[in-house]
């Protein structure tokens, strides 16, 4: 939406963003990042500079709460006010700050997700959660480094709790990168889904199983973990002793990576780890819930086919904070879905000020998916048929650069490194 303000702003209007960072990370990239292909600021996108090249005012910090019938968005502030980065030269004034209170005419929510399990013991200060991701990136590197000191010459025990593709991916990419940087690692997934990978269809699961498989991580399906200690992760368990090994999708023992690193701890049972990383999944941001707002059982923002809100019509919602009321099923909290509503997000916004019909959003069928293996690997599926290898990589990092790329300011290259 921004990029397109930029290319054909509309006049009259006066545009502000609120962003709690200046730099949003591609998520696409991350695992990639993971693995040693890219570095920090080449997955970065300059979300405020972007914002300044479509005339907009820059408000760097939080939002934590929107009045949608005040049409009043609370802004956190570190002092008195929020950081202003930029003032819009617009003429007719829809936005103010007042204090740490924004007012608007017009607004759309597009904070994300933050993650499930946050709240379980021990999670938020031993395990690196993917969320925000901006905190994951600047901390991986050096959490990876510190483990591998720790241990020396003995394999760092990886887990990563949450058997979606994402998590897949960086139990893929970290082990690689790892044994990339001389060490041995031994790494498990821990996934709540009984065929082993959520999120996609079992032919998909089936092909990253096969690939977890060959590179000896083991998958602990079915199971939920409760607890982050000192000593690794602790799965929910209704017994005092260790599960016996459920079955994956490929019908092959799934508690494979070795069995001795399953042991019962008081009345559950525990996988060691030296590295926790909690990739469970999406959970609303407490924003929505601090707000006046129609939510979803799950609690993320109702919005109709326009991406208006429930009961709001000038207040849009898009991406993961939104749940499409009669397509929630259909739009998974995924980066491919967020992307495509934001031509419908900025021909609303501007209908909405000019008074023009709305359009609705239609999500796709099925989307080209890469997941980066590690290596200079990648596996890419579309309508459940998976190719693995090394053209899949290339066919990745060239579409993942070019998506960066479409987003950045100038004078901010990116390095090539093949
Ligand atoms: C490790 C990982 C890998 C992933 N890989 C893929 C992938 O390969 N393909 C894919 O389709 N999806 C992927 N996803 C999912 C994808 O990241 C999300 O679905 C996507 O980013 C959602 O886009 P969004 O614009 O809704 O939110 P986000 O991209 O999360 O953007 C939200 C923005 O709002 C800002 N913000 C948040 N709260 C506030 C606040 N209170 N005030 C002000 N600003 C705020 C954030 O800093 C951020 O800039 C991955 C997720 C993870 C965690």
């Amino acid at each position: 939406m921004l990029r397109r303000w930029a290319e054909a702003p509309l006049a009259g209007v006066d545009l502000t963003l609120i962003v709690d960072r200046p730099g949003a990370v591609y998520s696409g990239m991350v695992p990639g990042l993971v693995a040693g292909d890219y570095r920090r600021e080449d997955i970065k996108i300059d979300v405020a500079a972007l914002a300044r090249s479509a005339g907009a005012r820059v408000v760097e910090a939080p939002a934590i709460s929107l009045d949608p019938v005040e049409r009043r968005i609370a802004v956190a502030a570190s002092s008195s006010s929020p950081r202003v980065t930029a003032q819009a030269s617009g003429s007719a004034s829809v936005a103010s700050t007042a204090g740490a209170t924004v007012a608007y005419d017009v607004a759309s929510l597009d904070i994300g997700s933050t993650i499930r399990g946050l709240e379980l013991p021990g999670v938020r200060e031993l395990a690196l959660a993917t969320r925000p991701i901006g905190d994951f990136v600047r901390r991986v590197d050096s959490t990876v480094a510190a483990c591998m000191r720790e241990r020396g010459a003995a394999a760092v025990r990886v887990v990563l709790v949450g058997g979606g593709v994402a998590g897949f991916e960086l139990a893929f990419t970290l082990g690689s990168r790892v044994r990339g940087l001389g060490g041995a690692a031994q790494v498990s997934v821990v996934s709540e889904s009984e065929q082993g990978v959520a999120g996609c269809t079992a032919r998909v699961a089936r092909a990253i199983l096969r690939e977890a498989e060959r590179r000896g991580i083991g998958v602990v399906c079915g199971r939920r973990a409760c607890a982050v200690d000192g000593a690794g992760v602790r799965l929910a368990a209704g017994g005092g002793a260790a599960q016996p090994p459920l079955q994956n999708a490929m019908g092959a023992r799934t508690e494979h990576q070795p069995r001795a690193s399953v042991a019962a701890v008081t009345d559950s049972p525990r996988i060691d780890a030296d590295l926790v990383v909690w990739a469970t999944g999406a959970a609303a941001p407490p924003l929505l819930a601090a707000s006046r707002l129609a939510l979803d059982e799950r609690g993320f923002a109702r919005v109709r086919a326009t991406l208006q809100v429930v009961g709001h019509d000038d207040l849009f919602a898009a991406g993961d904070c939104a749940s499409i009321d009669a397509m929630a099923r259909r739009v998974p909290k995924a980066g491919v879905y967020a992307v495509r509503q934001g031509p419908i997000l900025d021909a609303n916004l501007r209908a909405r000020l000019t008074g023009g019909p709305l359009r609705d959003y239609h999500p796709q069928r099925d989307f080209l998916a890469i997941l980066n293996l590690g290596e200079r690997r990648a596996l890419a599926t579309k309508w459940s048929i998976s190719v693995a290898g090394r053209v899949a990589w290339l066919l990745k990092d060239r579409i993942d650069r070019r998506f960066v790329a479409r987003y950045r300011a100038a004078g901010q290259p990116l390095r090539r490194i093949l």
